[in-house]
């Protein structure tokens, strides 16, 4: 069986003012239906950009991007959108601040003629954990952790089978993130979703992700598996020394 998402190969180059950024190169992954894969490595490593070229958000320079074992389309297009989602870090810059809730989580049912949107925007309040009368507020009437529900529940008005997650709780205060991690762990459950979600948080891996992928320079480093992970059993020093820096910083 092929897995949902396969990227292989994939490049992505910025050419911005006569410099070029090899922002992803020649990597390659693949993430199984139900699984939740996680990006991790350090700033700047390309690993947004690997969720944005998979959103055909970023230039892809070589390689190919399957989903369901079919090759995804440029542009990506009203199917792509009904099957793949993305939420992004910053929940104050991704809703839109003169929309109510009720216009940003209405809009893509709108957009694919679907109907019932009243019922759907209630049930996914719901879904989200936030009281429906939230459908007439607006997005600086609500706190970071309400915004970044709302993004949740605005990425799931499409019933997707694939959430792409970029730090989705890293903007929250710590007590508000669990809170968050614990509704994408719920709402995967019950939507048999699959995650591929950046993070550079051991903690957020070690709860969310059955893999993860350790990214340096644009670079894939190595993969590693969960029990790789608890048994810290990881191949290239890089990885070794991430972790060890990301353990220390908890422990601090
Ligand atoms: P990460 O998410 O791992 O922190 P990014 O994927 O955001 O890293 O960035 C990888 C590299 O690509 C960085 O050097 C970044 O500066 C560069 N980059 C990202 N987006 C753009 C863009 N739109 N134009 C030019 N360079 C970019
Ligand atoms: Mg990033």
């Amino acid at each position: 069986m092929t897995d949902l998402i396969e990227i292989e190969n994939l490049s992505v180059t910025f050419n911005t003012k006569g410099r070029t950024v090899r922002a992803v190169e020649n990597v390659s992954l693949s993430v199984k239906a139900s699984e939740s894969y996680g990006l991790v490595g350090e700033s700047g490593s390309g690993k947004s950009t690997i969720l944005r070229a998979i959103c055909g958000l970023a230039p892809v320079s070589g390689g190919e991007i399957r989903i369901g074992g079919i090759p995804v389309p440029t542009p990506r297009g009203k199917a792509f959108s009904a099957q793949v989602q993305m939420v992004f870090q910053d929940p104050y810059a991704s809703l839109h601040p003169r929309h109510t809730i009720d216009r940003t989580l209405s809009e893509p049912l709108a957009i694919h003629g679907l109907s019932g949107s009243d019922a759907k925007v209630k049930r996914a309040l719901e879904d989200v954990g936030l009281p429906a009368n939230f459908r007439f507020r607006y997005p600086h009437q609500l706190s970071g952790g309400q915004r970044q529900r709302v993004a949740i529940a605005r990425a799931l008005m499409l019933e997707p089978k694939i959430l792409l997650l970029d730090e989705p709780t890293s903007a929250l205060d710590a007590s508000v993130q669990a809170e968050v991690l614990n509704l994408l762990s719920r709402l995967r459950a019950e939507r048999d979703l699959t995650f591929l979600m950046v993070s550079h948080d051991l903690a957020v891996i070690d709860h969310m992700c059955d893999r993860i992928l350790v990214m340096q320079h644009g670079k894939s480093v190595e993969e590693l598996s969960r029990i790789d992970l608890a048994a810290a059993n990881m191949k290239t020093d890089y990885a070794r020394s991430l972790f060890n820096a990301s353990a220390d910083r908890m422990l601090g």
